[in-house]
């Protein structure tokens, strides 16, 4: 057999994947991969019912239908006063993972450096190095991922195409402060370079704290391309409804690479997200208090059971240092143990990071019901107090 093509090849399955067939396997509560349970919009499901049932369901325009491109040039208008075209700036896409690739694929040339900050969302790195990109990796570290300014301007060159930027974080649960923003804002303009915004968590901001996108910092419209999954903003992972809004001229080698990747995406879901997004504000600061009481609620639970639990101030994430309970091994083999022994899955920080040694905190999903949150303490509390 000849070989497949080997960068991709020389990737295992994502951590995420692997812990949810283990979970299933051992009848574990699956605080593992990132998906809510419990909180999906009613409304926005019924829209997508009737939308399968009256149709269209053919192929829609690979930009996106026309009421959903509008939704999402008013939401960004609505939260962050940005004005963008909606038939030239805004691109409908099959989730943000594709929006990423799309992304990453439409810009980079073999040979241009590419940014990223480490935690890595896993699908940036395979396919940075699939378009022959040639990642220059910068660290933030627990406990209090700071950002380190004089690496990451130390990681740009005259080379550099773009970074990834994420924010807020995932696993870290970093909330990049406007200060943050501009110093990066800075290297982009010194070094012409783009940035590629993953703001999947936009709306999952905690305690005050405001998501600001790097699109809106002047001079950054040219710069940035921003890239929204409905979800997160739904609660609706399997939907796959993600878009990226650029400036035109940003934006059209990216829908170059989308019509040969997913082209299209559902239109029946497409139109319940358009209605979706026009909901009131209520819904949004709903979705913050909700989900701010679930991260609560297992924050102090996972104390409870011992383990010194960090802050988050966005996305579904809390990271635990697994250490006060005594357990012998690194990050990956903890998560396997409490898997298959405790009943209740996580994901090992570490492999969201190339080596170095964050190998002792467990990250755990709290977008969950009340009850798996309490089910799952009580089986970590049995299992490590007896
Ligand atoms: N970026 C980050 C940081 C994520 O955590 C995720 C997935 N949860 C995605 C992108 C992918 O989003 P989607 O499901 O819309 O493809
Ligand atoms: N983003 C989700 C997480 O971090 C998982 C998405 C996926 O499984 N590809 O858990």
């Amino acid at each position: 057999m000849k070989p497949a093509n080997s960068v991709l090849s020389s990737f295992g399955t994502t951590i995420f994947e692997t812990m949810s067939r283990l979970a299933q396997a051992h009848g574990a509560i699956n605080l593992g991969q990132g998906f809510p349970e419990g909180l999906e919009p009613d409304d926005v499901v019924a829209k997508a019912a009737d939308a399968l049932r009256d149709g269209p369901n053919q192929y829609p325009s690979m930009m996106g239908i026309p009421a959903l491109r509008t939704a999402i040039a008013a939401h960004d208008r609505r939260f962050y006063g940005l004005d963008l075209d909606p038939m030239e700036a805004v691109m409908v896409t099959s989730g943000a993972t594709e929006a990423l690739a799309a992304c990453l694929f439409g810009l980079i040339e073999p040979g241009d450096e590419v940014v990223l900050i480490e935690p890595l969302y896993d699908s940036y790195l395979p396919i940075i190095r699939r378009a022959g990109g040639i990642p220059k990796l910068v660290r933030v570290e627990p406990p209090h991922w700071d950002l380190p300014r004089e690496a990451l301007a130390a990681a740009f060159s005259e080379r550099t195409k773009l970074i990834v930027l994420n924010t807020p974080m995932n696993p870290a649960g970093k909330v990049w402060t406007p200060d943050e923003l501009s110093f990066l804002a800075g290297l982009l303009d010194r070094h012409d370079s783009y940035a590629v915004c993953d703001e999947v968590y936009e709306h999952l901001v905690y305690d005050g704290r405001r998501h600001t996108p790097l699109m809106t910092l002047p001079g950054m419209g040219r710069r940035c391309l921003k890239i929204g999954s409905a979800g997160k903003i739904f609660s609706l992972t399997g939907w796959k409804v993600g878009w990226v809004v650029a400036a035109p001229e940003l934006l059209a080698p990216v829908a170059k690479a989308h019509q040969y990747l997913a082209f299209t995406t559902p239109p029946n879901l497409q139109a319940a997200v358009a209605w979706g997004l026009a909901k009131e504000d209520s819904y949004y600061q709903g979705l913050t208090a909700l989900l701010t009481a679930r991260r609560d609620l297992l924050a102090a639970g996972l104390r409870r059971v011992g383990f010194q639990v960090l802050d988050t101030g966005g996305s579904y994430f809390i990271s635990a240092d697994f250490r006060p309970l005594g357990f012998n091994g690194d990050d990956v083999s903890f998560c396997r143990h409490i898997t298959e022994t405790a009943g209740v899955a996580a994901i090992p920080v570490s492999t969201f990071y190339q080596g170095g040694d964050v190998a002792h905190f467990a990250r755990f999903c709290f977008a969950k019901t009340d009850q798996a949150i309490h089910e799952a303490v009580m089986r970590l509390e049995r299992h490590f107090q007896g």
